[in-house]
Parts: C-alpha cells; sequence; structure tokens
C-alpha cells in the first residue's frame, strides 16, 4: 500500500458539489482507500483572473493501484464530472485531480510528473495538506512546514457555507 495525495480543484457547476463528489468518487476507486480529506477551501484563480473563485480540498488515499492507473481513474473522474480539456490554460472547469505525491516516488513520464510540479509554489495545495499531515515530508526532503512559511495564502480561507 502506498500513501497518496490528491489534489482537488473546482470552479464551475457547483465547485463545493463537484469535490464533495470528487471525494465520493475516490472513495470507490479500485485497490484504494481514502484515508482523510481536508476541509473544502476557498481561493482566488491562478492564471486568467476573470474566471470565478476555487473550492480547493485535499485527500490522502492508500492505494495499491500504479500511479498511471491512478491518473486513469483520476482522469476518468474528472471527465465523469463534465471536465471539457480546452486550450487555455488553468481556465475554469468542473474538476482537477491532480496527483500530489505517490508515497515517496519520483517520476517525470510523459503523462505523469510527481511530486506534481506546482505543489511547492500553490497556496490552494500546500494549506490544505499541512491539515491532513502537517509534518509531511517530500521526496527531496523538504519540509511541509518550510514551504509554508514561504507561501502567502494569498485569500486562501477555509469553505464555509
Ligand atoms: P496544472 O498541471 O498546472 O495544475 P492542470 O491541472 O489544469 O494544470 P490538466 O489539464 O489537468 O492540467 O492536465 C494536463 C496533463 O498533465 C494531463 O494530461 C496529465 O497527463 C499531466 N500530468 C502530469 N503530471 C500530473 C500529475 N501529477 N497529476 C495530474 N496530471 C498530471
Ligand atoms: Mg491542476
Ligand atoms: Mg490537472
Amino acid at each position: 500500500m502506498i500513501t497518496c495525495y490528491i489534489a482537488i480543484g473546482s470552479n464551475l457547476s457547483d465547485p463545493v458539489a463537484q469535490a464533495l463528489d470528487a471525494m465520493d468518487a475516490l472513495k470507490s476507486l479500485p485497490k484504494s482507500s481514502v484515508i482523510q480529506c481536508s476541509s473544502l477551501y476557498s481561493s482566488t484563480p491562478m492564471g486568467p483572473a476573470n474566471q470565478p473563485d476555487y473550492i480547493n480540498a485535499v485527500v490522502k488515499i492508500q492505494t495499491e493501484l500504479t500511479p498511471l492507473e491512478l491518473l486513469d481513474c483520476t482522469q476518468a473522474i474528472e471527465l465523469e464530472q463534465g471536465r471539457v480539456r480546452k486550450d487555455e490554460r488553468w481556465g475554469p472547469r468542473t474538476l482537477d485531480l491532480d496527483l500530489i505525491l505517490y508515497g515517496n516516488e519520483v517520476i517525470d513520464s510523459e503523462r505523469l510528473t510527481v511530486p506534481h510540479y506546482g505543489m511547492k509554489e500553490r497556496e490552494f495545495v500546500l494549506y490544505p495538506l499541512a491539515e491532513i499531515t502537517p509534518n509531511l515530508q517530500l521526496p527531496d526532503g523538504t519540509e511541509l512546514t518550510n514551504l509554508l512559511t514561504q507561501v502567502d495564502r494569498n485569500g486562501l480561507s477555509v469553505w464555509q457555507a
């Protein structure tokens, strides 16, 4: 069993429901179990500013899926929840599921870069991750607590109805 972290993001078609549905879908992953879900967070968009705020969360799972099997599953969930791939980078989307960490593995293949290439700079990944596993260490030895001192919350807040 490998411990993995998956980041959820949504800013279209009822993002809160999208994020909760994604958590449910992750609970149904084959050969896997969800260990913990972070709170839902509200964040201001990265990239194009003329789009709605995002709902973000991080989910900790244990899995026997290989990294690419896991990516296949999370991409299938994205499509089931209406993700339409567009040319615009970081544009609005119903659901984004990014594989942040896969155990201590470092993966650099055509379809998959793990740890996720943006995780060290993204407040909407780091703070939910720290809520679940505050003492986390990245494969390169970086302490999550150190990253948090370097990355501004940028308006990130725990979402409340
Ligand atoms: P970003 O990757 O900057 O967060 P994005 O999530 O919007 O942008 P996507 O359109 O969801 O990007 O994914 C583009 C491609 O990234 C996917 O087809 C996938 O093969 C690849 N990819 C590489 N590493 C990862 C990873 N760790 N998790 C998810 N997808 C990844
Ligand atoms: Mg992403
Ligand atoms: Mg993605």
